[in-house]
């Protein structure tokens, strides 16, 4: 190639490249309005049950069209792609990250709250958002910079402008805890030490709220317990009255409260408040996991969360026995599963490698839920606790084509949905599909 022709190349290009639609999440799916994609897999799990023989068609950003193929009829215009020994499912949503922190053997907590710059952090994060979206995930429900101010706002914007690849996203900016409560902590009383999330309390609660969803938080993050006891033990904190006063701030202005509660009394203090979702939840008993059922509140039991940091401690699993605070964990998951509280699957990824979110649905599995279930807990379930569930977490006509093919039944083997070999968001192919 001549200079001159390699510069009318670079030239035909750049044209090519002003008059293709800037397409936010990958190449074109769905393609421009006109155009349709049919996709046949050896089965779809609809978001509910497991289908055999369907076909799905996309047009645009959304799904045209999903049932048993003699019953589609499929434009005769359509692209096919096949997608044999293949299970297509809705995009997963993951109701608990933090994409603002990594993995907790690579970098403690402390040390990435106070020592890493927050370009850092967003620099991370933005490899961290491909790595969720690549590994199926489509939405996820992201809790918290822990120390990294409102960088989930401009994160979240650059995805939805098409500046960086990643899942849709719902924040909750800083997050909230009570005075003198959370982290970083053991320093000299005299210093003022940055906070993992910013401190309220009584009527400032109300000022706070509003602050950070008027800077952009879709949800409120409450801690309603954390290791403030005076033997760092963990003990509930902000009363049931504050709580109360933060529900009915959030609820006001259309945001719903997510709490993060290990203890029964913090746990009852944010259901009986009004809360939505309950993290972690370990020292839930019958009685609180019964209430929760009757309220409708859902649980996401970040199971992934302990059995990573407990492996971080050293244990050896697979080898060493089951350590207490593994076997407690597997129980109280246990009881919520019996009083028939909606399971959210949400893993707290950034304690654990962002991509690796799937390890909560293997961990959900192996403490006792059916791998059906487990699969609509990621999307189904998810996208109702979140009130999307007209958008996503679904295949069916109408709802946004956020799909994930994965090789296998996960149905059989929950494993399967790490072997992805196609994502699709809003029409638009992430992965796979050629
Ligand atoms: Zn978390």
């Amino acid at each position: 190639m001549t200079l001159k022709t390699a510069a009318l190349s670079a030239a035909l290009v750049l044209v090519a490249a002003a008059v293709v639609p800037l397409s936010s999440q990958g190449r074109g799916g769905g393609g421009a309005q006109g155009s349709a994609v049919v996709l046949r897999p050896a089965r779809v799990f609809d978001g509910e049950a497991m289908r055999e023989g369907w076909v799905v068609v996309v047009r645009g950003q959304r799904i045209d069209a999903a049932g048993p193929a003699a019953s589609v009829t499929v434009p005769a215009d359509a692209r096919a792609i096949d997608l044999p020994d293949t299970t297509l499912m809705p995009g997963m949503i993951e109701a608990h990250s933090h994409v603002l922190l990594h993995a907790y053997n690579e970098t403690s907590w402390n040390d990435q709250v106070l020592k890493e710059p927050e370009s850092l952090r967003v620099a991370r994060a933005v490899n961290h958002l491909k790595a969720t979206l690549e590994a199926g995930y489509t939405t996820i429900r992201d809790l918290g910079t822990e120390g990294a101010g409102y960088a989930d706002v401009g994160l979240k914007q650059a995805i939805r402008e098409g500046i960086i690849p990643g899942p849709r996203m719902l924040i909750t900016t800083r997050a909230i805890v009570a005075t003198g409560t959370y982290a970083p902590k053991g320093f000299s009383p005299e210093w003022t030490i940055p906070q993992g999330a910013e401190e309220a309390d009584g009527q400032s609660l109300v000022r706070v709220v509003r602050d950070q969803a008027g800077r952009g938080a879709d949800w409120i993050k409450v801690y309603g317990d954390y290791r403030a006891g005076p033997n760092g033990e963990a003990m509930p904190t902000f009363s049931l009255d504050e709580m109360k006063l933060i529900v009915q701030t959030a609820s006001s202005i259309g945001r719903p409260v997510v709490v993060h509660a290990s203890t029964p009394e913090g746990m009852t203090r944010a259901v009986m408040a009004g809360a939505e979702t309950i993290e972690h939840g370990d020292g839930g008993t019958d009685d609180v996991f019964q209430l929760m059922a009757q309220r409708k509140v859902a649980l996401c039991p970040t199971l992934a969360a302990g059995d990573a940091t407990t492996q971080y401690g050293g244990w050896k699993k697979g080898t060493d026995p089951e350590p207490a605070n593994i076997r407690r964990k597997r129980e109280s998951f246990g009881r919520a599963l019996k009083a028939g509280v909606a399971i959210a699957a949400g893993s707290d990824v950034g304690v654990f490698p962002h991509g690796e979110n799937a390890r909560e649905l293997e961990l959900m599995v192996a403490y006792g839920m059916t791998p059906l279930a487990a699969l609509a807990a990621t999307t189904s379930v998810n996208a109702r606790v979140m009130h999307m569930e007209t958008q996503i977490g679904r295949i069916a006509q109408g709802l946004q084509a956020d799909l994930v093919a994965v090789a296998g039944d996960p149905s059989k083997d929950i494993a399967a949905v790490r072997r992805v070999q196609l994502v699709m968001k809003a029409g638009a192919l992430v992965r796979g599909g050629k």
